[in-house]
């Protein structure tokens, strides 16, 4: 089971890494993410593997989840 420790999050590098232009298009709650669950690893592309934290991969999952099941069915978006 991953586990990613408060302490590893507090050592990210912010210069290292860039907030996730996916993100921050498509999550209308992408500002209450905490700072690390924004941030993708810099020189990476945009992807949910690229987030530095369980959280931010997930949400960006769900983020490319959804705009899937939205473009095949439009009827049941709530
Ligand atoms: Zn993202």
């Amino acid at each position: 089971m991953e586990h990613i420790n408060p302490a590893i999050v507090n050592r990210i590098d912010t210069r290292s890494s860039r907030p996730c232009d996916f993100c921050r298009e498509f999550d209308p709650r992408f500002l209450e993410r905490s700072t690390p669950d924004q941030m993708v690893a810099t020189g990476r592309r945009h992807t949910a593997s690229a987030h530095l934290t369980e959280n931010g991969y997930v949400r960006h999952r769900v983020l490319e989840i959804s705009r899937i099941t939205s473009r095949r069915a439009p009827s049941t978006a709530a």
